[in-house]
């Protein structure tokens, strides 16, 4: 689910000031809290109380300093410095929470999950641990979909569904994990299921040999 992040109304740490003019001192001193409200707009709530929209993209805002002075108001320096500073998502991305760790992410505005964090992610070979039984897997494939969209073969429901995956949440991006072979297994005992690539909520994968 995309969150809507606000930035905490307050004002932002001074830089050098020396060379700032006083638009841009006001931009950092006063207290505003910005929200992302998509299209490159952002909505501003200002020290005086006013509400003002800001299109980053189009250098506009709806403040009379803009409107009637047409300056580059204090409002549009604020969210420019937002973005900056990764305290909002740039135009056309969204904040949006990693699935395993609940880090904040900016993800295209386009994309429907699931949400991974790079720290998170898992990658093809890597070892992991089962959270349930303590069984060691090889993650094979990992992909782009959600716990609650992939069924698993031979069972009426999905991964998400599953026994022992009910407190993982929905959605988990799901990856495709081996059950290592037994070391010493011959290769004439070696039977289908043991090639077999079994589907996770990701959550369930916990990364303990790095
Ligand atoms: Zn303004
Ligand atoms: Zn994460």
């Amino acid at each position: 689910m995309p969150k809507t992040t606000t930035s905490r109304k307050a004002s932002l740490a001074p830089r050098r000031t020396d060379d700032l003019d006083a638009r841009s001192r006001r931009a950092r001193a006063e207290r505003m809290a910005v929200t992302p409200i998509g299209g490159g707009v952002y909505e501003v709530d200002s020290e005086s109380g006013h509400t003002y929209f800001v299109d980053l993209p189009g250098s506009r805002c709806t403040c009379p300093d803009h409107m009637y002075r047409g300056t580059r108001c204090k409002h549009l320096r604020r969210v420019a410095i937002e973005v900056d500073e990764g305290r909002v998502p740039p135009p056309g991305e969204m904040a949006v929470d990693c699935t395993v760790c609940d880090t904040t992410l900016f993800v295209d505005e386009r994309d429907d999950g699931p949400y991974c964090c790079e720290h998170c992610e898992l990658a093809p070979g890597e070892t992991v641990v089962d959270a349930e039984s303590d069984d060691l897997l090889v993650v094979v494939r990992t992909t782009d979909r959600r716990a609650d969209e992939v069924q698993v073969p031979g069972h009426d429901c999905t991964v998400a569904e599953y026994p022992k995956n009910e407190r993982y949440p929905d959605d988990d991006p799901v990856v495709e994990a081996l059950y290592p072979l037994p070391s010493g297994m011959a290769a004439d005992e070696v039977r289908p299921h043991h090639l077999r690539p079994y589907s996770f909520p990701i959550s369930r994968l916990e990364r303990r040999y790095r």
